[in-house]
């Protein structure tokens, strides 16, 4: 009799991508088409916008709880975004991972290329897959990039650095969801976590 396949670790899925591209409404879209997935809360320095609330959207801190928290090491990573600081609990995400649960990160690219490093340094032993969101038009960009030469040769050029400098970072990632309908985005994302899923498991 073979011997039961068991899941070796829990998955440790990291979504990012442009700023601006939708990712929280992706992320929220997702939770709703697969409600099993536990969200990782990060700490922030960012005052709260009306309707967040602390605990739910964001674990709001001060700057010197923050500071405080980075000298202990409580981040899995952290990183300043916008003027603020954001940091993920690395305590909650190695439990749960632990438990064999599927957490779901949702980062800026500062992050996701943090816990890629944690990933290869070995620091941290859990299967990771990294998602990069993309909007439709950096799509469209490139392609009209390369056609034509009628726009503004400094607008064209900066446009050509940005979409290189997203191109080489999407290199790094495992999959590249392009963000044409958030319903769309998130079932993608559902279907990619199943799959990574299936690859964690063990003999
Ligand atoms: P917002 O303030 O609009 O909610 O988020 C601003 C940016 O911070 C977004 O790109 C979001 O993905 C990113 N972000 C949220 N939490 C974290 C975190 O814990 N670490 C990092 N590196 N970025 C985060």
């Amino acid at each position: 009799m073979p011997k039961r396949a068991k899941r070796k670790r829990g998955l440790l899925v990291v979504i990012s991508g442009p700023s601006g591209v939708g990712k929280s409404t992706v992320v929220r879209r997702l939770f709703k088409v697969y409600p099993k997935l536990l969200m990782s809360i990060s700490s922030t320095t960012r005052t709260p916008r009306p309707g967040e609330i602390h605990g739910q959207h964001y674990d709001f801190i001060t700057q010197e709880e923050f500071d405080l928290r980075v000298k202990q090491h409580k981040f899995l990573e952290w990183a300043k975004v916008h003027g603020s600081y954001y940091g993920t609990p690395r305590q909650y995400i190695e439990d749960e991972l632990k438990q064999g649960e599927v957490v779901v990160l949702e980062v800026d690219v500062q992050g996701a290329s943090s816990v890629k490093r944690l990933v290869e340094s070995g620091d941290l032993k859990a299967s990771v897959v990294f998602i990069f969101l993309i909007p439709p038009s950096v799509d469209i960009l490139a392609f009209r990039l390369k056609k034509r030469k009628t726009e503004d040769e400094e607008v064209v050029n900066y446009r050509l650095r940005a979409a290189i400098a997203e191109l080489q970072v999407m290199e790094k990632y495992d999959y590249i969801v392009v963000n044409d309908k958030v319903e769309s985005a998130a079932d993608k994302i559902k279907a990619i976590i199943n799959v990574e899923k299936e690859r964690t498991l063990v003999n």
